[in-house]
């Protein structure tokens, strides 16, 4: 088997991650997003922002790309933002499409691995549930009337990943600014959408797993020796603060509220501003 590699064994940069920010948040949660995760994965990752930044682009050296969408925060630019992410993924060629929040820390060798499991031509929706039963959304059929349709979405906050082909397939109600009117036919946020899409239309079930993780979870409830394990973590932010990852390592809590500089220094030790392990 000298030199034997299977054709398909995924690398990295066949994963097109989109992170959903806004410009509000360029210092306060993206600095510590370009600083850890994505600068393991600069090719790959996709910042939507609604603002020029000329100095972070420069800086960070990343993939920026300004959607012109609204900074507001209701229904209409989530769903411009998340169209221009998916007609971004399909331009790119890679293989699987993630989305993020900025919030959340993406473990990258556990994401390649998940993936890794799957083939990329299957259809797969792959995320964690965010409720306990199926959402039922009136879809508005023309202006007369409307019927009840219930489906199963992953919550956009823990994160996301969809196929090529299955993405593909979403191409009618989702390209080109299709998504923006997809979503007003139910009226529902963006993540909503996708799973509207995906299951109610293309009737392709949401693979759920527990390896996705947003703040509406108790992360404290994580035990320490499997976070690294993990696909996507999260914080619970000013509002929460207590609502953080139980992790050990030698960055005081002052230091790194968010604990997304441990997991990231327990990951990579040879980082240049983590703290050197002592004995
Ligand atoms: N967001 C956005 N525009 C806004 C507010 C938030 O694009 O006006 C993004 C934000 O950057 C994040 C996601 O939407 O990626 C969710 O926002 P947040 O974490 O503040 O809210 P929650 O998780 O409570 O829904
Ligand atoms: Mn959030």
């Amino acid at each position: 088997l000298m030199g034997y590699r299977s054709p398909d064994t995924l690398e990295l940069r066949d994963i097109f991650i989109a992170v959903k920010t806004t410009r509000k948040y360029h210092e306060s949660r993206l600095q510590l997003l370009l600083q850890t995760w994505v600068s393991r994965a600069k090719e790959q990752t996709f910042i939507f922002t609604d603002a020029e930044d000329r100095e972070l682009q420069l800086r960070a050296g990343v993939n920026i790309i300004n959607t012109n969408c609204s900074a507001a925060h209701n229904r209409q630019a989530l769903c411009c933002k998340m169209s221009v992410e998916y007609d971004k993924f399909i331009e790119s060629q890679k293989k699987w499409f993630c989305h993020v929040d900025d919030d959340n820390y993406v473990v990258l060798p556990s994401l390649l691995r998940l993936l890794s499991s799957y083939h990329h031509s299957q259809d797969l929706y792959l995320g964690r549930p965010s409720l306990d039963h199926p959402i039922e959304a009136a879809e508005r059929i023309r202006s007369d009337g409307s019927v009840s349709v219930k489906f199963w979405f992953a919550t956009g906050g823990a994160g996301f990943c969809i196929s090529r082909g299955l993405a593909l397939k979403m191409s009618p109600w989702a390209s080109l600014g299709n998504f923006i009117s997809t979503a007003e036919k139910i009226r529902l946020p963006d993540d909503c959408t996708i799973g509207y899409i995906i299951e109610a239309l293309l009737e392709v079930k949401l693979t759920r797993t527990h390896l996705f993780h947003s703040h509406l979870e108790n992360l404290r409830k994580l035990p320490p020796d499997s976070v690294l394990g993990q696909v996507t973590l999260s914080y619970g932010g000013l509002e929460n603060r207590r609502n953080v990852l139980s992790v050990v390592g030698n960055i005081s809590l002052a230091e790194d509220p968010t604990r997304f500089k441990t997991v990231h220094c327990l990951l990579y030790p040879d980082t240049e501003w983590c703290p050197s392990i002592k004995a």
